[in-house]
Formats: C-alpha cells, structure tokens, sequence
C-alpha cells in the first residue's frame, strides 16, 4: 500500500534532499564542510529571519528547548510559562528539572493566550526572567500571538523565547521584527528533513543573560556552540548528513520564498479547514494555526479508530490527540513537504474512513470544498 505521511512530524522528506543524505561520508573538520555549515548558518537566518546567531545541536528539538532554559535560568529565577498543550508543558518540566522558578499561565487547550494577562503579570512580577511559550502549539492546532507578545516583552528585561519547532518556514513568523530573544526549532517538521537537528537563535538580549547564567551545561553549553560556530565548526561530531540536507532543504526554501511558502500553507490550512467543515465536523483550534488542522471527534465517531484506519486501511497517518484530548481530536498536518494533492488525498480518505465510521455527510463534500479553494493557488 502506498504510504502518505500527514503527522506534525516527522513530515516526508523530499527526494533531492534523501539523495543528497546518502552520499559517501564527509570528514566535519575538513574546509569543504566547514563551509557547508558556514551556508546552512546564513540559510538558516533567513528562515527564521534573523541577524542573530544561529546554533545548530545534533539533538531532536528538545535538545534545543532544553538548552534554552538551562542555559537561561539560574535555580529559582522566575519564568512565566504560557501553558496551552503538550509541548507548553514541556517547557515547565525543563524549569522544573533546572530548578527553576516557573510561573504557569494556564489556557484551555484549543485556546491561546490574551497578550494583556502576560503584561500584567509581567508588572505584578518585575523579576521573571524569561516567558516562554510556542509559535504553533502542535498539540492543539493553535497558534500562539508572538508579535504581540513580543511588544510586551520587549519592554521588560524579560526574554521572551518561542519553540518554532513545528511552526518554523511554514507559520508566518519573523524573529527580529517580532522582538523575539530566542527561537529554536528541529529538523523533521518545516524543515522537511529526517528527525536528528535542532536549531536556537539567539539575540544580545539573551546572551547578555546567558553570560550570566551559573547552571551547569556540558553537551547544551551555548556559549560553547557560539564560539565554535562562529568558525563554522561543531564542538562534537555533528550530524554531517543533516548538514548536507540541509543546505538542500534551504534550497528549496529560498526558490519558491519565505513570504510564498507562508501563503502557500495558509492556502492548504483554509482548504483543510473548508473540507472540514463542509463534512459537518468542527475545528479544535481558535484560533487555528497553517501548518495543522486539528478536528474534533463526534461523539457518535470512535476518535482512535478513525485514526488507525486511516494508517491501516488507506496508507494514511495523521495524528490523534495527546493527553487530555485523546481519542477527542485527530491531527492533519500540513507542514514541510506535503502540496494541494496531498490534502485532496487525505480529505478523499477521511470522506471514506467517516463514512466507515457511520458519520453521514454527501459523498465529495469535503473534497468540493477543498478543491474551490485549491484551484485557486
Ligand atoms: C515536535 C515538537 C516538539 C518536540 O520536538 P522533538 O524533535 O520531538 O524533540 C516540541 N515542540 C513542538 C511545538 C513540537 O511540535
């Protein structure tokens, strides 16, 4: 059966990037690499739209999320951790672990913050270090409002960090002009490459107050990275496979363009969310983010079967629900490699599986719907 990959990662990987992926090995302290990595840094500051440095850890996007807090807060320090989703709470264990001083704000899933509650806690609390928070958090389907977050931060001595890891080079979003202090993201969802890097970039802002930081690093030490990488070298063995994707990857990014790219999963995210509810089912999200579609489950509809018959019986994985929303949701993932046939496929394949599942709807509704909006890119 042929296979179709629509999970929030890892995503397809293009053909020109797994070739360039099985090529003869490279030594990483040669010059001819060296300068691949001196490309993928540069690459990489246009995606996330930057000046800042950029890091790169041969890690999955935790590794990046991890030494984003331990390399920020001292034992005790105060961080306001927008709490929203699996991944939000990910961010409170890392505090926790460190010892940090974690202050939640707690949303429904399925829901994002109001900036004004982060500014009034920001002035009830003029000693937080750092708020930290998701540009799309994965779990749900939301996205979260960063530029406006980041007007707030900005006036404080607050960083403000944002885990891009599912929204990067997909979700609008633009790190310097949004006055973001950090950003780290992962290699196998936007990025469209095999699970394996992670990405942090940086501001002065921040490096100001990671100078300062007294936690103990070894593997994640930062300011380690920094050096190194400003001679376009990793302190360890990099993943020199994932470097070559990479400058590939970017390739594909820079051709079609940033601001394209966005429009192109805005396209896909309104045609999904059209066919969603031409079906008669509603969004999980609000407000919903471009690179996923998160759906509710009927409760006269098996939530986890509809998922695994998609997978089993039609070659499709999506995504279910995590946590408190087991069973409740399932995911479509329209972020990386994945094009307008790729979402009539899964909607033709979810009409199939709903019906299967007793769920009444006209047969083609949902691809009609998708197919308007579509043909109009
Ligand atoms: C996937 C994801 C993560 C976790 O990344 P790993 O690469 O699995 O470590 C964290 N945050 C968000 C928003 C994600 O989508």
């Amino acid at each position: 059966m042929k296979k179709f990959l629509l999970a929030p990662g890892p995503t397809p990987v293009p053909e020109e990037i797994l070739r360039v992926m099985s090529e003869p090995m490279v030594h990483h302290r040669t010059p001819a690499f060296k300068a691949m990595v001196g490309k993928t840094i540069e690459g990489l500051k246009y995606i996330f739209q930057t000046k800042n440095d950029v890091l790169i850890f041969s890690a999955s996007g935790t590794g990046a999320m991890e030494g984003a807090v331990s390399n920020v807060l001292n034992r005790g320090e105060k961080a306001i951790i927008i709490r929203n989703g699996k991944f939000a709470e990910r961010w409170g264990e890392i505090a926790e672990k460190f010892e940090a001083n974690p202050i939640y704000l707690d949303v429904p899933w399925g829901s994002a913050i109001e900036p004004k509650v982060v500014e009034n806690l920001l002035n009830e609390n003029r000693d937080v270090k750092a708020v930290y928070t998701q540009l799309t958090e994965t779990s749900t389907g939301v996205v979260i409002p960063v530029k406006e977050l980041g007007e707030i931060v900005k006036k404080t001595d607050a960083l403000l960090v944002i885990d891009a890891i599912s929204g990067l080079g997909g979700q609008k979003f633009y790190m310097d002009k949004w006055n973001v202090d950090i950003c780290v993201s992962g290699s196998q969802k936007g990025l469209m490459l095999p699970p394996g890097h992670a990405y942090a970039a940086v501001s002065e802002k921040a490096w100001e107050k990671i100078e300062k930081c007294t936690q103990s690093n070894y593997y994640f030490d930062w300011k380690v990275y920094r050096k190194k990488l400003a001679k376009n070298t990793d302190p360890f063995t990099g993943s020199v496979l994932h470097v070559k994707g990479l400058l590939k990857a970017i390739e594909i990014v820079k051709n079609e363009g940033l601001e394209k790219r966005f429009e192109r999963y805005q396209n896909l995210a309104t045609a999904c969310r059209a066919a969603i509810k031409a079906l008669g089912l509603e969004l999980f999200a609000n407000p919903s983010c471009d690179v996923e579609t998160a759906v509710k489950v009927p409760e006269t509809v098996d939530g986890l079967a509809l998922v695994k018959k998609m997978r089993d019986e039609y070659g499709f994985t999506i995504a279910g629900g995590q946590a408190e929303v087991k069973g409740k949701i399932f995911r479509i993932a329209h972020m990386g490699y994945i094009e307008r046939f790729d979402i009539i496929a899964v909607i033709a394949a979810l009409e199939m599986v709903l019906k299967d599942l007793g769920w009444k709807f006209e047969w083609g509704v949902g691809l009609a719907a998708a197919q308007k909006i579509l043909t109009e890119m």
